[in-house]
């Protein structure tokens, strides 16, 4: 690997970062906070968040087995997807790779900072190799960005190529972990003190239920922490949603049920739809989702919709010619979604 320096951006590395009145006072206790301009009235609502979510980073350290340090957190993961890109490429100059298809936001944090985004097409199995990647990567290229489970394909990636590729690569290797609770695959979080290029993202968004409060996580090493820690808004992650967080900690073996109910309801819905006259092919899945090849996508897509049933079409996207992308719902909705196709002629 190159060293951290040679990957960071050179303003990147040298910037001495805002600190905020929260940051400056640490540790002491006190009770009059007269330091950062906030109004004395309006409790709780009127003091800043901690800007480096201690307490919550010491709670999910315990749970995904990693030191605080290792940890990120930021306003979705692609917060944390954005920070990359400002961190490691330069614009008009550096590269990133990446598998392809693959989840849309890695290009378009690319295209927002002006960084070239190289695709590499996986095989008919939607599985990647090492050499391939490598093979597109060159002297510039800062990330090389893998998603697994993988979306929109659902599968895990081979974890074997994933280590080869941290192995020999000698920039970062970032492996996208938002559907992992989904997968019988362990998590690369545990490998981070093996692999000091290696970066993991997960969220709050999939398995944990929580969407809407915005919460993303990045595990990394302490050096790669530190300087997207850097270069974040400093009060990036707001109040609410760290106390959201902590409640939905406290849930953990709620989320547990739910991720082993929508386990078994994705293996139900998928054996029904390997059943049905417009289907032409199920595609195995590791995540909440599965990708299943129909015979004109749009137009089932459209019949759908005016059932009052969204469900994604990837007709447009790489290998993924006549896809629905279907997410499980609850028994009652995946139901819904039956009763419908079961009325769908073509
Ligand atoms: C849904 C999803 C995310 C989650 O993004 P958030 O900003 O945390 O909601 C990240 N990566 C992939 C591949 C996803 O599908």
């Amino acid at each position: 690997m190159k060293t951290l320096q040679e990957l960071t951006r050179p303003n990147i590395w040298k910037l001495k970062p805002y600190s905020s009145a929260r940051d400056e006072y640490k540790g002491v206790t006190a009770s009059v906070f007269l330091d950062a301009n906030e109004n004395p009235y309006n409790l709780p609502f009127n003091r800043y968040p901690d800007p480096m979510q201690h307490d919550l980073k010491a709670a999910l350290g315990r749970i995904k087995h990693v030191k605080p340090e290792q940890i990120f957190l930021g306003n979705g993961s692609d917060e944390a997807i954005d920070l990359l890109f400002r961190a490691f490429c330069e614009p008009g100059c550096d590269n990133v790779v990446a598998i392809d298809p693959t989840y849309g936001m890695y290009q378009v944090c690319a295209d927002v900072n002006d960084v070239e985004y190289r695709k590499v097409l996986l095989d008919h199995q939607f599985q990647f190799t090492a050499d391939a990647l490598l093979a597109a990567a060159d002297e510039r290229t800062k990330l090389i960005f893998l998603c697994s489970p993988n979306n929109p394909t659902g599968n895990d990636l081979l974890h074997a190529q994933i280590e080869s590729l941290l192995t020999r690569f000698d920039g970062l290797v970032v492996v996208d972990e938002a559907y992992i609770d989904f997968s019988s695959l362990s998590s690369f979080a545990t490998m981070l003190d093996r692999y000091s290029n290696l970066i993991v993202l997960q969220t709050f968004s999939k398995a944990w239920g929580c969407a809407a409060i915005r919460l993303g996580m990045a595990f990394a090493s302490p050096d790669i922490i530190g300087i997207l820690s850097k270069i974040k808004y400093p009060y990036n992650v707001n109040q609410l949603t760290q106390q959201q967080a902590f409640e939905i900690l406290e849930r953990y073996d709620e989320i547990e049920h739910w991720v082993d109910t929508i386990k078994m309801e994705r293996t139900n819905l998928m054996k029904r739809f390997e059943g049905l006259a417009c289907v032409l092919r199920v595609f195995p899945s590791d995540a909440n989702f599965f990708l299943v090849r129909v015979n004109d996508a749009c137009a089932l897509y459209n019949y759908l919709v005016g059932e009052g049933i969204i469900v994604r079409n990837r007709h447009s996207v790489s290998l993924c010619g006549n896809c629905l992308r279907i997410t499980v719902g609850t028994a009652q909705e995946n139901e819904r979604l039956m009763e419908a196709l079961a009325n769908y002629v073509d």
